[in-house]
């Protein structure tokens, strides 16, 4: 039956709003239930001595990803960082994957199976098994749905909601890389042959780099178990849907505010190069650009200067980006001369781009 014209349509609500509306009339949480909708994994009670971890994340051909820029290996090892990326925000360790795949009859199976080769390839380092999933032909678009089990310690648990005033905030490896990376590979399309190894020879170095940052991102699974093992966070997201996007939600679930100090995120030195030939400011591809996959944490000030020795010790690049502030004093963004604006914490909206102002640079989602 089609829609009646007085119902809201999907774009007219927007993801957010869908979400907490499912949420509200379906996600109604048990005892086992520790968390449920609304972060970055599901926490369920099983054994005593540890919590199930769940997430899934779905990528769409056309809306995610296209066939153009990307190798089916590459798309596969992507749709697997997203998931563990959601685990290591947790602070757990995954260990099982199930992959819903729905693809049109035309693809060939030695595709479908590079897709599974770079979803194995990007577990293999957390001996993550395969045990499930579901094969359906689709119409047209391809469709990839994997769903990361994972477990965590009952008292290491990590969530959105536990950010204090005062705490400090950190964040992993370096952002902004990703969507300079997508923006070369959406402009070099049909110039060079998608994705992979050995491709992308007519490019520069700095710009193989950024495209590699964002066709293989790293799960920060080890800065993750760090931070939750060692109990030196009070909250942690990943970073899906931009800095500025994903402090929002942390922030949002943990009732306070925050201020970040722009001379202190962290940005690669290939996407300062490709920022000045470009014109950008790095700055903002790093507050407004998803996919990065590293994880923003909120650390007590007595726990900073351990968090930083652990983290020098075992190689993790992690950098003290702000503080959290009062929810009253909202986002907010000092720059290199001391002077304070607003940050909006827009994240990309599926089925509407309202109050995006950089959709340009998305448009094949
Ligand atoms: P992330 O950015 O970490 O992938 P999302 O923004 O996709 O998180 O989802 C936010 C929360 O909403 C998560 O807890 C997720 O499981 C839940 N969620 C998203 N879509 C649905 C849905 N269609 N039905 C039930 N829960 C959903
Ligand atoms: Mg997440």
């Amino acid at each position: 039956m089609p829609p009646s014209s007085a119902q809201p349509t999907l774009s007219s609500v927007g993801e957010f709003r869908i979400i907490a509306g499912l949420a509200r009339r379906f996600g109604h949480t048990n005892q086992a239930i520790l968390r449920g909708i609304g972060d970055d994994a599901a926490v369920v009670r099983s054994a005593a001595s540890e919590r199930l971890l769940a997430s899934t994340d779905l990528l769409t051909e056309g809306i995610h990803f296209d066939l153009a820029y990307t190798s089916f290996y590459a798309l596969g090892y992507r749709a697997a960082v997203a998931n563990l990326s959601d685990i290591a925000a947790m602070g757990g360790l995954p260990r099982y994957f199930l992959v819903a795949v729905a693809a049109p009859p035309f693809r060939t199976q030695s595709e479908l199976e590079a897709l599974y080769r770079g979803m194995m390839r990007a577990g293999r380092p957390f001996g993550i098994r395969l045990i499930g999933g579901d094969t359906s032909a689709s119409c047209r678009d391809l469709c990839l749905c994997p769903t990361v089990l994972g477990t965590v310690e009952p008292t290491h648990v990590m969530y959105r909601s536990g950010a204090r005033q005062g705490d400090y905030l950190y964040v992993t490896g370096t952002l902004g890389d990703s969507l300079a990376g997508f923006q070369i590979l959406r402009r070099t399309a049909g110039k060079d042959s998608p994705g992979d190894r050995g491709s992308h020879r007519a490019l520069k170095p700095h710009e193989r780099h950024l495209i590699k940052r964002h066709l293989f991102p790293t799960p920060r699974i080890p800065e993750g178990r760090l931070f939750s093992t060692r109990r030196l966070a009070t909250a942690a997201i990943d970073i899906s849907d931009g800095l500025a996007g994903d402090l929002g939600h942390l922030t949002e679930q943990s009732g306070v505010g925050a201020e970040l100090e722009a001379s202190t995120i962290p940005i690669s030195p290939a996407l300062r190069k490709y920022a000045a030939e470009r014109g950008l400011d790095a700055v903002e591809v790093a507050l407004t650009g998803g996919e990065d996959y590293e994880l923003l944490v909120a650390v007590p000030p007595r726990q900073a200067a351990r968090l930083e020795r652990l983290a020098t010790q075992r190689g993790h690049t992690c950098t003290r980006i702000g503080i959290i502030r009062s929810k009253r004093f909202g986002l907010r963004l000092r720059d290199e001369h001391g002077k304070s604006r607003r940050v909006k914490s827009h994240s990309y909206q599926h089925f509407t781009m309202n109050g995006k102002d950089h959709s340009e640079l998305w448009c094949s989602r």
